[in-house]
């Protein structure tokens, strides 16, 4: 290690790569960290610095960086068989893996569909729905119904159902028209109205879409109880159990996107047990393979499966692929993450750290710039504002939340707020003492970016 090994790396990389999520430009004056190495739920540069990753590497890691039971796994697969392709052929992992998703999931999603990212996971439901409905003879059944402020990728067909401005505006002209319906957010809400009462109420809307529409709808798709890139906007299970209902009784397809929510996440394995619904489609990735390698999977019902069965005149195939479907080493990892769930209770214990990290942050309640603090599991969130009555968001220009990031990243915590938004979604291998110096970092980069 040396100092300027950083810089050496930055520069390297400004000069050859072109960053997600990013205007490139900001990096006149920010950083890139390079990162060398990372263990548990600690990244380190190239210079020794560390840095709490308190957001999961984008909400795919759920057992620390190097996890060495996962780690393990891997190896050995690697000896074994790389990568073979899943059209034709078949291996143990995609094989196991399918049995543990389809034993662990909602009841009724019996089939697993692999793909290889989130946004691919959000195409096959789309697809798959729409090539239902034809298989059916039902051709009027082109449109989706989403949610105001949702996200499903940023391939086009997930783009076209998503709703956060900053991604979708630019691209309009490219995508099919999604019916939006009113978020059941309840930021939103009214001050003597509580989060069910609020949900149930913006399920209106939600029940007037479908009694007019659903002859042409063929799916509504929810992320479900957060809304995580809309700024984790979170929503009652009631919203849910009133959606599977009027679905079935319209004849139309309920999509969970559970990609960052899903995993425990929200404190159950997967967030529709809340409402105890089953979707028709449930689509996974992220921390599917406790954020080692990139996977995604699609579990559907047998009603949906068996459409698509005929003989191979009948040209009812479902013919999505993607290269590297169903990767033996993405599944392996997978199913090494969901022995870890098992064997450590990690549900059990993370209701523990929830509690801890909800006490942690009870005192910011009463900042004059937060106007909300909401949390379900291990998913916790703080709004920031310029005034809290009435609530006025700051600015954009500010970039408030960005001063927040500057501020932790120079104290040693990877935060990286959604706008104004400042989250928290650590791994699940995470100390109470941990979540102390998570919490205080943010609290003082809050400060710091609110007091000018
Ligand atoms: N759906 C949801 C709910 C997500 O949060 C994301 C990723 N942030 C995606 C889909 C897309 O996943 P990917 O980035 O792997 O394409």
């Amino acid at each position: 290690m040396k100092i300027g090994e950083n810089a050496t790396w930055m520069a390297r990389d400004l000069n050859v790569v072109w960053h997600p999520c990013t205007q490139m430009k900001d990096h006149e004056g920010l950083p890139v960290i390079p990162i060398r190495r990372g263990q548990g739920i600690w990244l380190e540069d190239f210079e020794g610095n560390r840095y709490l990753d308190a957001i999961s590497s984008w909400w795919v890691n759920l057992f620390g960086h190097a996890n060495p039971r996962i780690s393990n796994a891997l190896k050995a697969q690697l000896d074994e068989l790389e990568h073979v392709l899943l059209a034709g052929f078949s291996h143990a992992p995609a094989i196991e893996l399918a049995e543990q998703l389809t034993r662990l999931a909602p009841p009724g999603l019996t089939r697993c569909f692999y793909a290889d990212n989130g946004s691919s996971a959000v195409e096959v439901a789309l697809k798959m729905s729409f090539h239902f409905w034809r298989n059916q003879g039902q051709v009027q059944k082109t449109r989706f119904v989403t949610l105001s402020n949702s996200y499903h990728g940023e391939t086009l067909g997930a783009l076209a159902v998503g709703d956060v401005e900053l991604y979708k505006t630019t691209y309009k002209p490219l995508l099919m028209a999604a019916m939006v319906v009113a978020s059941p957010d309840c930021y939103a809400r009214a001050p003597d109205v509580s989060c069910a009462q609020h949900s149930a109420l913006m399920f209106e809307q939600m029940a007037q879409t479908l009694a007019e529409h659903h002859r042409e709808i063929c799916a509504v798709i929810v992320e479900p109880l957060v809304q995580c890139a809309g700024g984790m906007r979170m929503y009652d299970p009631a919203y849910l159990t009133l959606l599977r209902d009027a679905c079935n009784r319209y004849g139309v397809h309920l999509i969970a996107d559970e990609i960052a929510v899903g995993f425990g996440r929200t404190g159950t394995l997967f967030a529709c047990e809340q409402a105890q619904i089953t979707p028709d489609f449930l689509c996974l990735s992220k921390g599917l393979t406790g954020g080692y390698l990139t996977l995604s999977a699609v579990l559907t019902t047998p009603t949906v499966y068996d459409a698509f069965y005929a003989d191979y005149a009948a040209q009812r195939a479902f013919l999505h692929s993607h290269s590297y479907t169903g990767n033996p080493l993405a599944c392996r990892a997978a199913l090494a993450s969901l022995a870890i769930f098992d064997s450590d209770d990690t549900l059990e214990k993370n209701k523990v750290l929830s509690a801890h990290l909800a006490r942690a942050l009870a005192p910011l309640q009463e900042n004059p710039y937060v106007s909300e603090v909401r949390q379900i599991g291990m998913i916790a969130a703080i709004e920031l504002v310029q005034t809290r009555v009435p609530r006025t968001p700051f600015p954009k220009q500010q970039r408030r939340g960005l001063q927040v990031y500057q501020f932790a990243l120079q104290h040693g915590v990877l935060l990286r707020p959604l706008g104004d938004v400042i989250y928290f979604m650590p791994p699940y291998v995470i100390t109470p003492k941990e979540i102390d110096f998570m919490v205080e970092i943010a609290l003082r980069g809050i400060e710091h970016a609110t007091n000018s």
